[in-house]
């Protein structure tokens, strides 16, 4: 073994261990329970960040812990195709040539991306491998493979069958960088300072008199088909029904009235744009307006906007705004704060248009998957996620499903050019069936890509094939993700899944928090405090970054301060593992078995009890805290059961038992069985070093992977438990004393301990013990406090009191500093107490304040008496 731990060895040692001997496939016909999860497949295009560094390291505890459980554990990984982003990330690559895709053509440009996908696409996958997660890789899927393809159209059928899917002519957004229509959820909202202009439109009849409206986006004037107002407005009911002139065209339109219009903002009367407005488009519909175009789907003004055909709509607004300056239209302009959406991919402003769209109705699907989760079948946690789930469901859109990109999913819809019948079928048809036209096109569109992940978790599994995959890993059991895509994501694949398969698609959702840095602050690149988990696992290793993620995961799914820190203090655990496996692993000849016979157990030590029924109750635990999603509280456990009671108790009376040859076996099988039970309960959070130290003990498996987590069969025996206890804490009390009066470490005292009768007839038995962990000899054991001790150090615990008497210059340094210490205290105490008799102060100070003042004098005079009653020995 490597003297120091070298985590980049033996990571790399250990995955390729894993990866070689598929470890992690899972077997469809084992007889053990059942236990499956699908990854929340990362984009192809994407690579490693914390987030998923968090997510997936979450993810593998519970598998790790399940399968040690003596589950049978499929955690079923692969990505996602990613549409829009992989799109551009191509079309980017081609641009460098100076190629555009619609050079290319579809078929070629497609060509490409699977290029780039068998180029680049395994970047993040190999990324997880590295971070340890346990996935089946021999089921790793991917959202265009064939079978996945196969389950996105016999979807899209069956909903179109059953009334689900519907084209329809929506105004929707658009990005005209993307060239694409976005779902609602794909619109960022960003506030910014903008302006409303104020522009009179010329009442027909009378052109000297005007209403004035207010808007934001005066190149839309163009297509303006009506100004509204409120019914209620008493402002403009004179108004209604008469004609007003468009101002920078020659049309006039109605002044109507509508109540979805608002008295408060800008004059109270709107222009109505149906065709570049959502709002105006529903008031446009019930008021039968024609619909206009002014800008087209490249963001560019059409014939309709006159001289300013052709320019692009930011520059259309500035011609806009000149003319309806010159001709003395625009009235005013003030500043306005508001939000203004963009395309969530390349941040161009989305504009609102209108086409036809293909669309899953939601509110049907909706409704099932709310019951779902109000009947517990689905549960989250933390609960409180169940609200935002809950209000986003009641208030549903209809779902736009189709992309104006080429790569994704081709819609399976074909329009007849004889009769323009709608065919939607999973197989290309041959000819039409209402007029037998051969004359057929398929639908240029792609679907959007969270269609195809609202299937993943029975896509990937073969669905709708009745594959043995799906028979015994179907419903999955548990999803661990982000709360940013609870609509995206989540909410989706429980509409999809009780539609198609009538079943949930899982039964547990954690949510956990975002990642910050230490300071709170979101980690952005412009503020350089992003820190990249590949970093970290070259610096300190996956275990160390997992081991710390798991540690700061609270159960609240509040957001996660993480720091380079933190992963020190994780890294340094693996060094202590390290070491102590050194020690235990070189008395590897000594070992016999695990096996602990019963004449053993009635012969054990008091520490052999004690190690082996905590090492019971953090099993206990630790199965708790991870069955309630407590990743930080099952760490911590672990790792103060390793750090403080194994290796500083269990192991240094390990030495004491080898030195002296006593019950010497019996110390060894204990040691390798809590050995090895410590490295079993940390495996879920650091499975590399734990499976690199789990292969060099006797009589292992091929993996640690295979092993179960039991408890030992152990009799209580409170006597040996009281003892130990005991023993640690006569041990610390000694151990304080030494380092408090700097006593050298070469130095053996002859402490006094002071305890009561009954503990000491059992102390007996332990002293030898006790001399060996704090260089101690000839200990006397009294009853009572001895009176007229001088030059004696002295510490009281909760049963005992240990005394030990100083060398005449320790004597006199530590009164030197004891009566400092008096002398200050004594200073405060006497600032308390005046204060506390001036009547300005009782007066004036809130309660609080006097209160916790009178604390203060109280601990003062304790520590006094404390400091008073060491110095009474120190003579
Ligand atoms: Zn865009
Ligand atoms: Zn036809």
């Amino acid at each position: 073994m490597d003297k120091t731990y070298q985590h980049n060895n033996t990571e790399r040692k250990i995955l390729n261990f894993w990866l070689e001997n598929h470890i992690y496939h899972s077997n469809v016909n084992s007889d053990k329970k059942t236990f499956s999860m699908v990854i929340p497949p990362p984009n192809v295009t994407g690579s490693l960040h914390l987030g998923h560094a968090l997510d997936d390291t979450l993810q593998d505890i519970i598998c790790r812990y399940k399968r040690l459980m003596g589950y049978e554990v499929l955690w079923l990984p692969g990505t996602d195709h990613a549409g829009i982003a992989t799109q551009n990330v191509v079309e980017k690559m081609l641009q460098k040539e100076g190629i555009t895709r619609h050079q290319l053509g579809r078929d070629k440009f497609i060509e490409k991306v699977w290029e780039w996908k068998e180029q680049y696409g395994q970047k993040i996958i190999n990324q997880l491998k590295s971070l340890g997660a346990s996935c089946d890789w021999d089921r790793e899927r991917f959202t265009m493979d064939e079978v996945l393809s196969r389950a996105v159209k016999k979807a899209f059928v069956t909903l179109y069958n059953m009334g689900l899917i519907y084209k329809g002519k929506r105004i929707i957004n658009w990005c005209p960088r993307c060239s694409t229509a976005l779902a609602d959820l794909e619109v960022e909202h960003e506030e910014r300072e903008d302006k409303l202009y104020f522009v009179k439109y010329k009442f027909l009849e009378n052109p000297d008199h005007f209403i004035t409206i207010a808007t934001t986006r005066p190149e839309t004037i163009f297509a303006d088909t009506a100004v509204a107002v409120n019914p209620k407005d008493k402002r403009y009911s004179s108004v209604i029904g008469k004609k007003v002139i468009v101002p920078m065209t020659q049309r006039t339109v109605e002044i109507i009235s509508d109540e979805r219009v608002e008295t408060d903002f800008g004059t109270g009367a709107l222009k109505i744009t149906p065709g570049h407005d959502p709002i105006d488009f529903e008031i446009g519909k019930d008021h039968n307006l024609e619909i206009l175009i002014a800008i087209d789907l490249d963001g560019k003004m059409t014939e309709l906007a006159g001289e300013l055909k052709g320019l692009d709509r930011d520059v259309a607004r500035r011609k806009s705004i000149e003319i309806l300056e010159e001709s003395g239209a625009l009235e005013k302009v003030e500043d306005l704060h508001h939000a203004v959406g963009h395309c969530y991919r390349c941040k161009t402003v989305v504009e609102p248009y209108i086409s036809e769209q293909w669309f899953v109705k939601s509110a049907p699907l909706a409704k099932k998957a709310i019951e779902a989760v109000k009947n517990d079948t689905i549960q989250f946690f933390p609960e409180r996620w169940e609200k935002v789930y809950f209000d986003w469901l009641e208030n549903i859109k209809d779902w736009c499903i189709s992309r104006q990109i080429w790569w994704g999913h081709r819609i399976p819809a074909w329009y007849c050019n004889n009769c323009n019948e709608i065919i939607v079928s999973e197989n290309e048809p041959k000819s039409c069936p209402k007029c037998n036209s051969t004359d057929l096109k398929q639908d240029e569109d792609v679907l959007d890509t969270w269609f195809s992940s609202s299937l993943w978790p029975f896509s990937t599994m073969g669905w709708p094939e009745d594959t043995e995959e799906l028979k015994r890993f179907f419903p999955t059991s548990v999803l661990v993700t982000g709360f940013d895509i609870i609509y995206f994501w989540v909410a989706r694949m429980i509409m999809m899944s009780l539609a198609l398969t009538g079943k949930e698609p899982f039964k547990n959702v954690i949510i956990h928090g975002l990642i910050r840095d230490s300071q709170g602050r979101k980690m952005s690149k412009s503020i350089g405090n992003v820190i990249d988990p590949m970093e970290i696992i070259e610096e300190s290793g996956a275990d160390a970054l997992r081991f710390s993620l798991a540690s700061l995961s609270n159960p609240s799914g509040q957001d996660i301060k993480m720091s380079k820190e933190k992963v020190k203090g994780a890294r340094n655990f693996a060094n202590k593992l390290w070491n102590t496996a050194r020690f235990v692993l070189n008395y590897k000849e000594n070992f016999v078995s695990y096996d602990i016979t019963k004449e053993e157990i009635t012969n054990m030590e008091p520490e052999d009890i004690w190690i082996l029924s905590r090492s019971n109750e953090v099993k206990y635990y630790l199965c708790k805290k991870l069955d309630e999603y407590n990743f930080s509280a099952a760490s911590t456990e672990v790792y103060n059961f390793i750090w403080d009671e194994f290796c500083d108790w269990y192991i240094e009376l390990t030495k004491f038992r080898i030195k002296n040859h006593f019950k010497e076996e019996l110390a060894f099988k204990i040691l390798f069985f809590t050995f090895k039970q410590s490295l079993l309960m940390l495996h879920p959070f650091m499975p590399f070093i734990t499976e690199d130290l789990y292969r060099r003990l006797p009589d292992n498996k091929e993996s640690i992977t295979f092993e179960t987590l039991k408890e030992f069969n152990l009799p209580l025996n409170l006597e040996k438990l009281e003892n130990m206890s005991t023993l640690i804490e006569a041990t610390k009390s000694t151990r304080k004393l030494r380092s408090e009066y700097k006593i050298a470490p070469n130095i053996i005292t002859e402490p006094i301990l002071v305890m009561s009768d009954d503990i000491k007839n059992n102390f007996n038995t332990e002293i030898e013990k006790y001399c060996f962990l704090t260089r101690s000899k000839n200990p006397q054991i009294v009853n009572e406090m001895p009176t007229n001790l001088r030059g004696f150090a002295l510490e009281r615990g909760n049963l005992i009191t240990v005394l030990i008497y100083l060398e005449k210059d320790e004597l006199e340094k530590s009164r030197e500093i004891i009566e400092k210490n008096i002398q200050k205290l004594l200073k405060e105490l006497e600032i308390s107490k005046q204060r506390l008799m001036d009547p300005n102060f009782l007066n004036g100070a809130p309660k609080e304040v006097i209160e916790l003042e009178k604390e203060k004098l109280e601990i003062q005079k304790k520590s006094v008496e404390i400091l008073e009653r060491k110095l009474s020995f120190l003579k």
